[in-house]
């Protein structure tokens, strides 16, 4: 099954917790045992899987992706986007998370992350289970 869902982003960098939306797809699914994958269908956008609890983990994440990849700096891609097009690709567009007795197999702290490095946009996620 593969189903789509869309958010809009507020800021030029964000991670937003996706993860009760593909759980959601999750249970829809009624698959008992398999895989879940979780795909965003942009260059400026990724998917990352980590702590949830604490939301100093997310801004630590962002502020040192800011440092690594400068929004200033001698890039050529003449949209003026290439730092966000750096960290999509560094951080990836997709994750694979096994899905058992019908539930997500996420570790206590983990989160499923939709990433924006240029917004504020209208994204698309895209979850296959099987
Ligand atoms: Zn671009």
């Amino acid at each position: 099954m593969i189903k789509k869902f869309s958010l809009s982003t507020h800021s030029r960098s964000e991670l937003i917790d996706i993860s009760s939306q593909v759980e959601d797809i999750v249970k829809e699914a009624r698959v008992e045992e398999g895989t879940c994958q979780v795909f965003v269908p942009h260059t400026t956008a990724g998917i990352l899987i980590n702590e949830g609890a604490d939301p100093s983990v997310r801004r630590d994440i962002l502020n040192q992706l800011d440092k690594i990849i400068p929004w200033s700096g001698d890039y050529q891609h003449r949209e003026g986007n290439s730092p966000a097009h750096i960290k999509a690709s560094l951080v990836g567009s997709s994750e694979t998370i096994f899905v058992e007795k019908g539930q997500l197999v996420l570790g206590t702290w983990q989160s499923i992350y939709f990433c924006e490095f240029d917004g504020p946009r209208h994204r698309q996620v895209i979850v296959k289970i099987e």
